[in-house]
């Protein structure tokens, strides 16, 4: 098979990992036979030194025209005096919205053999964990009617949550059919005893369950969320939940895992489109060192063989493969924990583990 892929490096270490993971990717196109062609996207901060914007027009309708889109990171020191508007962080803003991507998938998984890494005590996380979270990221609080105004008591501001049944639908859909390809349990999060929004969600999704009836579904209020995902978060299969709600919780459950530089991210738009890029950003401090971990970038073209592609033993190969490195005991710096005794795993940097990785394809 043929499959089309725009590719945004980016910024500071953006590049850097993305050259690793279409390594990996061109040596799972040859085992697997398939052809991966990509082509490069200029967004960014480079986007901004080149053409003087940080999302040409030109850019956006070349990742519209491709099968999927792969991007780095965008950002860094030397743009930072820059308006809001005109900054390179713009360019992520600008293709969410161009492309429509209204689901962003955040899986927290825990490798068995970077347990050490994540604070929780090791009886809670025995075992494993991998668990995802789908946040619907196009509505809500962040995009409703905001202002402010005078009042007796000043100054108020507002920003109002506002969901339509067709967004809550269309989210908690994406999340039912990932739970179909896991564990099939989803777990939706909400505020329903006391924002009408809330109760508006919960009875949308349970509508959609009744079209899921292998998949299992319990509601938590979101502060209880909170607990559970450090109390217990083995409990947990697929989250689903609001753009607000889901920022947040994508980032504690993310925290179990360790490093910033494990996690990749998707974005998904309606049928099989989606953005795929790390969570972590573009790293100035570590740009050009050649020690930045590029296995969220590598994990992030894994998620856009499952769910762009379909191509779920090619995906299961790509993270085998992170997983052998790691059991190899190879660490980039982020993730040598033993440092007391070095001599317990391997140093490597970002080309080295990408190396490993496309050798154990
Ligand atoms: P960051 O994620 O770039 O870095 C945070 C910390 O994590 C740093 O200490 C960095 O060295 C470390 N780190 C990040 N990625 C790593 C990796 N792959 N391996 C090892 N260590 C890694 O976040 P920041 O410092 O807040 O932001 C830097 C720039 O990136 C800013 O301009 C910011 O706006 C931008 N940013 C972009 C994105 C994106 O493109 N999606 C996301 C977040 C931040």
């Amino acid at each position: 098979m043929k499959y089309n892929i725009a590719v945004v490096p980016g910024d500071g270490i953006g590049p850097e990992v993305v050259a690793e993971a279409l390594k990996v990717l061109d040596r799972v196109g040859e085992k697997f036979g398939h052809e991966f062609n990509y082509t490069k996207v200029l967004a960014g901060g480079c986007a901004i030194d080149e053409v003087g914007e940080p999302l040409p027009e030109e850019s956006l309708k070349i990742c519209k025209e491709n099968d999927a889109v792969l991007l780095g990171a965008v950002g860094g020191w030397k743009w930072d005096d820059l308006p809001g508007d005109q900054r390179p962080e713009k360019a992520l803003l600008g293709l969410r919205k161009g492309l429509a991507l209204f689901a962003n998938l955040r899986p927290a998984l825990l490798f068995d053999e970077l347990a050490d890494a994540c604070p929780l005590k090791k009886e809670i996380v025995d075992g494993g964990l991998d668990l995802v979270v789908v946040r619907e990221l196009t509505g809500g609080i962040y995009f409703g009617e905001k202002g402010r105004k005078q009042t007796d008591m000043g100054e108020a501001a507002y920003d109002i949550e506002i969901y339509s049944e067709e967004e809550i639908e269309r989210i908690a859909e994406v999340a039912f059919d990932m739970a179909m390809k896991r564990g099939k349990k989803v777990t939706s999060v909400d505020k329903a005893n006391v924002l009408e929004s809330s109760r508006l969600w919960r009875s949308v999704v349970m509508k959609v369950a009744e079209k899921y009836p292998e998949v299992e579904l319990n509601h938590l209020y979101v502060d209880n969320a909170v607990m559970q995902i450090i109390r217990d978060p083995k409990q947990f299969d697929v989250i689903v939940t609001s753009n607000m709600f889901g920022d947040i919780l994508s980032d504690g459950a993310s925290q179990v895992t360790g490093s910033i530089g494990m996690l990749p991210s998707a974005s998904l738009a309606k049928g099989n489109f989606g953005m795929y890029e790390p969570v972590h950003g573009s790293a100035p401090d570590l740009a050009g060192t050649g020690k930045a971990n590029p296995m969220a970038t590598i994990l992030s073209v894994a998620m856009m063989l499952r769910y762009s592609f379909d191509l779920s033993e090619e995906a299961d190969a790509i993270e085998n493969a992170v997983k052998k490195v790691l059991a190899d005991k190879y660490r980039t710096p982020d993730i040598m924990l033993n440092e007391k005794d070095p001599d317990a795993c391997k140093l490597i940097g970002t080309k080295e583990a990408g190396d490993l990785i496309t050798a154990n394809i």
